[in-house]
């Protein structure tokens, strides 16, 4: 497959090779080979995919169904809880699979999303998002997080422990909590840590995701993972009471979290809608550290979170619409914004990055903009969108 007339992020105008799954040729004015597939770019911009880093599929456009009228974690939580009944497996499968494609036709080609295991709904979610997994395997990488809910500790904490076991075995590829709810959050920290290298598998925990200043939890979990020697790669997401700490702080924990080397997941979206409205002066912007987190040395992705449902009843499962947040509420070039909903969240992910060089993966998109900041300004049209070089979104018609 041959691009021709691609705009690269330095604006060098470039054609573009891609054989099986990797680019095989970077230069200008490439003639096509026999019976080569040629798309003409017209000086769009030529990047790589993006990547969800965070997201609940099981949720996704649940707003007109279920609703939150406080507007805060906690309703969303309740109202969750209490519409059980309305939400059935085939009904999940059917939402997780709209909004994958949704966002696959955004630019989307790698998501990391996090399942409900409670004692609820068992492993439902779990179950919805394998099908899901399977029917989609040809367009996304799809990482399934089995989300614990709460007590963890102790004997109260046994079903829950019990519930992420069959999770995983099922065919969940890493665990989730929310120690921040539970009523012992270093007992989470440590049951999660000790339930995750039982199994062999990474954590992505919901942490701190308030901004009750005398709650942070992250500075334990970063502790306990240095302490541990713990193997697999940990996740902290939202992490928004670091916020509210002093400088200095911010800065002991943004050391300890990047000494464990504990990957940060900022979530404007959800964030900035869920957060803050017990206090309003002076009034917090309910996201994370970010800059000393950056500062300090530790990968922060972006993500959106939530998807039109109780926990963010907006959002478009476009990535760049996050990097739009980021750039107003994290202060993030461009660049960085960029970045953070593609090669770093692919990172934190475990998934590799692709240049726009030699030898590369193809996992690329085409965006109807000159440069990075335009496409992230206006959130262009991404005609063509690849992954390991298989075109999985296109509205583009190849010339040849
Ligand atoms: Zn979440």
């Amino acid at each position: 497959m041959l691009l021709k007339n691609c705009r690269l992020v330095d604006a060098a105008k470039r054609d573009v090779r891609v054989e099986k799954s990797i680019i095989t040729e970077v230069g200008e004015n490439i003639r096509q080979a026999p019976a080569e597939t040629v798309f003409d770019a017209e000086g769009m911009i030529l990047t790589s995919s993006l990547a969800e880093p965070h997201a609940h599929l099981d949720k996704a456009f649940l707003a007109e169904r279920i609703e939150n009228p406080s507007g805060d974690l906690m309703g969303a939580i309740m109202a969750m809880e209490s519409s059980r009944g309305l939400i059935t497996v085939d009904d999940t499968i059917a939402r997780a699979e709209r909004a994958i494609r949704l966002m696959v036709g955004n630019g989307v080609t790698a998501i990391r999303t996090h399942a409900d295991v409670t004692e609820w709904n068992d492993l439902d979610s779990v179950e919805a998002l394998l099908e899901v997994k399977r029917r989609t395997s040809e367009i996304v990488d799809l990482q399934i997080c089995a989300l614990l809910g709460w007590p963890l500790s102790g004997s109260d904490g046994r079903h829950n422990r019990e519930l992420g076991r069959r999770a995983i075995k099922a065919g969940a590829d890493i665990l989730g909590g929310c120690p921040h709810l539970d009523e012992d959050p270093s007992g989470a920290n440590i049951a999660l840590l000790e339930l995750a290298d039982e199994m062999n598998c990474g954590l992505d925990l919901h942490t701190d995701e308030h901004t009750d200043a005398n709650r942070v939890s992250l500075e334990d979990l970063a502790e306990r993972v240095t302490q541990t020697g713990f193997k697999n790669a940990v996740t902290a997401s939202h992490c928004v009471s670091l916020a509210m700490q002093s400088h200095d702080t911010q800065r002991r924990i943004a050391e300890k979290v990047a000494t464990a080397g504990i990957s940060v997941i900022a979530l404007p979206h959800t964030n900035l809608f869920l957060q803050g409205r017990e206090t309003t002066t002076p009034q917090p912007r309910g996201l994370t550290a970010v800059a000393t987190l950056r500062k300090t040395g530790v990968r922060v992705a972006i993500g959106a979170d939530n998807l039109q449902d109780p926990f963010n009843p907006i959002g478009r499962g476009d990535p760049l619409e996050s990097a739009g947040l980021a750039i107003l509420t994290a202060h993030l070039l461009p660049q960085d914004a960029f970045d953070a909903v593609s090669s770093v969240a692919r990172q934190v992910m475990g998934l590799d990055t692709t240049t726009i060089s030699v030898g590369q993966t193809a996992n690329l998109m085409l965006t109807r903009a000159a440069g990075l900041r335009e496409a992230i300004a206006t959130t262009a049209e991404r005609p063509l969108v690849m992954r390991n070089g298989v075109v999985v979104s296109s509205r583009l018609a190849a010339v040849n």
